[in-house]
């Protein structure tokens, strides 16, 4: 039997197949990217709740692990937690 699950990608609603959170760092996002500009829009106001800020920083303190920064649109996140 196939050990992996149907999951949709919250953020651009791809569906992608999740075997396990060791091989989905990501989770629940189908890669970095999607996860990264989902914490951008997080932090840019554009959902509700942004009370937490400690919890924004500890994100952040985890996104230089993230493999792929040469994305204009994952740099762009990047910058806005920066300001
Ligand atoms: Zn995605």
């Amino acid at each position: 039997m196939a050990k992996g699950r149907k999951r949709t990608c919250p953020h651009c609603k791809r569906s992608f197949t999740a075997v396990g959170l060791a091989d989905r760092p990501s989770f629940p996002f189908c890669c970095d990217q999607c996860r990264l500009l989902d914490l951008g829009r997080w932090l840019n106001n554009e959902y509700a709740v942004v009370e937490d800020l400690s919890r924004g920083q500890e994100l952040k303190a985890r996104i230089p692990e993230a493999s792929d920064v040469s994305d204009p649109d994952v740099k762009a996140a990047l910058d806005e937690l920066d300001t």
